[in-house]
């Protein structure tokens, strides 16, 4: 039962729960989103102060080139409308064909322009010609050009003030234009331009990192750190922006380019620019911009992200790290703990075991010594016991060798009383039919059996005086006739025949001889009560020595000894035979037995192969006794 319960809960507990891998997942995904997120936000975090960083360094980078383009512009501004109230200025646009004043106006201005530091110096007349310039004497002079379609000409003209940034278009250099008219008697007839050159501007921004741009209102870089970008607008210029620009000739005949780029704007703010190309791996920009409206510019720093996206990568990378190895140092930490738990655990089950051994340990002792105790108890009373008993069968063996004497005397008188009562008898009726020679062979062998009797009660005496009676060199031969004489009137009576061989030469045995008649009495009576029955009614007595040693065996054909009883048969007392028949008092075998023992010789018994009882006596030859006295 217990064994079905438990394999029933194996089997549910293995469909309730997925496999460990399966169960790792969900936890495995759990750790890999929060590391996800923390390191997101971690890359925003760094990425946001590297960006404001940026910014804020921008923002100064903005600063400084928007103040030095100012200060440019400033240091010039007032300067034309100074110039123009100058005496040969006003002197040649009342009289503009007068070689002499051109001449003087050409001096003045070349001496001005080096004297502040301008790229060129002129006057235009009012329909736009120049009637004379500080470059009157280089090859691209701008004496006797006309740039009337210019805006820093006709706002001067207009509003009293022009300026304007274009490419030259006879000098083809970059410049700033200051317009400032002129006027003689309250008349308006001419404007003088002052043209500063940029390219000194451009080289103080000279940065290797830093991108600083200027662009016109149409969105066109005209002035920048680097020259790459130069003349290229942010994006295609619409047909406006394009109208505008052909008609002030700002770029003179410049090729004007596109910049390919993508502005973006991130979750904090900052703006960004993506370019040139659309590439992925495209530059990324931070721009930090600032308007000058009163040039109408725009002035822009581009700053490259790539050191501060590093700079969040590496943060990220910093904090996974750092997190590993505090995870690194937490699983060494739990790992030793567990360790720490599990020998805690050990130590304290192995005290528990010790502790429960301990216990159980004295437990048994206690059992054991109360065994112990039990067991002293018990040998002391089975000692009383024992000596209780001893005594008791003292008492019992007495009584039984008194017992089994009293029955072995009955049977050694029984067997001669009663054949002598059948002389008797026989020799009563003899006498009486006057057979009178006859009659006395009877009285005689009942005198015969007398003297037996005599000598067994001598005997018995003897015994009583001293149990080992002396043992003598006996002929067997004699005992056998003795023996068959006392039996002759049963074998007669039951018609068995008893075939005696003692061999070549008859042996002599050590015995005494009334005892060895008594022995071989018995097994010779016994072996008649056993053929009773039987059609076979012969015996054979058997003699045959070998050495120091005589075997007589005793055979008959009857039923033979059941192999059960053969070891029970030399008991006292042991008997099949019916109470009242014969003798049957089981004490013939026993008798015998003690009495070869006493002859230091041995009383066997076995089933011949062909049927039939079969008794030993081993004796010992009287040759061996004599031989050894020798
Ligand atoms: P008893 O003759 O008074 O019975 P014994 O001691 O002489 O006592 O014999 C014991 C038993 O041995 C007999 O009762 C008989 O059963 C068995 N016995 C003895 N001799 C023979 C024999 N020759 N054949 C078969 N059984 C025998």
């Amino acid at each position: 039962m217990l064994g079905a319960d438990d394999s029933g809960k194996n089997r549910a507990s293995m469909t309730a729960k997925p496999p460990t891998a399966l169960r790792l997942w969900p936890i495995a995904a759990l750790c890999l989103a929060v590391l996800a997120g923390l390191g997101w936000g971690v890359h925003e975090q760094t990425r946001a102060r590297a960006f404001a960083e940026l910014h804020e360094r921008g923002q100064n980078t903005l600063n400084l080139a928007e103040s030095s383009l100012r200060g440019q512009l400033a240091r010039f501004e007032r300067l034309p409308g100074l110039l123009a109230d100058e005496r040969v200025i006003r002197s040649l646009l009342l009289s503009p064909r007068n070689s002499d004043l051109i001449m003087a106006a050409n001096f003045y201005l070349r001496e001005t322009a080096e004297l502040l530091g301008a790229s060129d110096l002129y006057v235009m007349y009012s329909d736009g010609e120049t009637l004379a310039a500080s470059n009157f004497d280089q090859p691209h002079s701008f004496v006797g050009g006309n740039f009337a379609f210019r805006p820093y000409f006709f706002d001067a003209m207009e509003t009293g003030e022009g300026r304007f940034f274009a490419l030259g278009t006879t000098s083809n250099k970059r410049g700033y234009y200051f317009g400032a008219p002129i006027d003689v008697a309250g008349q308006r007839r001419g404007v003088i331009v002052l043209k500063i050159d940029v390219d000194e501007i451009e080289q103080a921004w000279a940065s290797e990192e830093v991108r600083i741009l200027v662009t016109d209102p149409e969105q066109i870089i005209f002035l920048s750190n680097r020259p790459d970008w130069l003349f290229h607008s942010f994006g295609p210029l619409t047909p406006d922006q394009r109208d505008r620009t052909q008609a002030t000739r700002r770029y003179a005949n410049a090729s004007l380019g596109v910049l390919d780029y993508r502005a973006a704007q991130d979750r904090h703010g900052f703006d960004l620019m993506f370019g040139p190309g659309n590439a992925v791996d495209a530059s990324e920009y931070l721009v930090v911009q600032s308007a000058m409206p009163d040039a109408e510019w725009t002035v822009q720093v581009l700053l490259p992200t790539r050191a501060a996206r590093g700079q969040a990568a590496s943060a990220v990378g910093m904090a996974l790290l750092g997190l590993g190895i505090c995870a690194l140092a937490g699983l060494v930490l739990w790992q030793r703990r567990r360790q720490l738990a599990v020998r805690l655990a050990l130590q304290q089950a192995a005290k528990d075991d010790l502790e429960r051994r301990v216990v159980e340990r004295t437990q048994q002792l206690r059992s054991a010594n109360a065994a112990l105790r039990d067991e002293v108890s018990e040998r002391r009373a089975a000692e009383a016991q024992l000596r209780q008993t001893q005594s008791e069968l003292v008492q019992a063996g007495k009584l039984a060798a008194l017992g089994q004497m009293s029955a072995a005397l009955s049977h050694e008188f029984n067997q001669p009383l009663g054949a002598a009562r059948n002389y008797a008898e026989n020799a009563q009726v003899l006498l009486d039919r006057g057979r009178i020679t006859e009659a006395r062979g009877n009285i005689d062998r009942i005198i015969g059996m007398i003297d037996r009797m005599t000598r067994i009660s001598r005997h018995l005496r003897n015994f009583a005086r001293k149990p080992n009676q002396q043992l003598r060199a006996v002929a067997l031969a004699d005992s056998v006739i003795a023996a068959q004489e006392l039996l002759d009137w049963r074998l007669a009576k039951q018609g068995v025949t008893l075939a005696v061989d003692m061999g070549p030469v008859p042996p002599i045995v050590i015995a005494g001889p009334v005892r060895l008649q008594q022995v071989l009495v018995n097994l010779i009576s016994n072996a008649i009560d056993a053929v009773e029955e039987c059609p076979d009614k012969r015996l054979e007595l058997r003699a045959t020595q070998s050495g120091a040693s005589v075997r007589v065996t005793l055979r008959d054909h009857g039923p033979g000894v059941p192999d059960a009883l053969q070891a029970r048969i030399f008991d006292p007392f042991f008997s099949t035979k019916e109470v009242g028949k014969g003798l049957g008092l089981g004490l013939g075998l026993s008798i015998s037995y003690n009495i070869l023992r006493d002859f230091g010789g041995e009383l066997m018994v076995r089933n011949h192969p062909d049927g039939g009882a079969e008794f030993t006596l081993v004796l010992q030859a009287a040759d061996s006794l004599s031989a050894a006295a020798e």
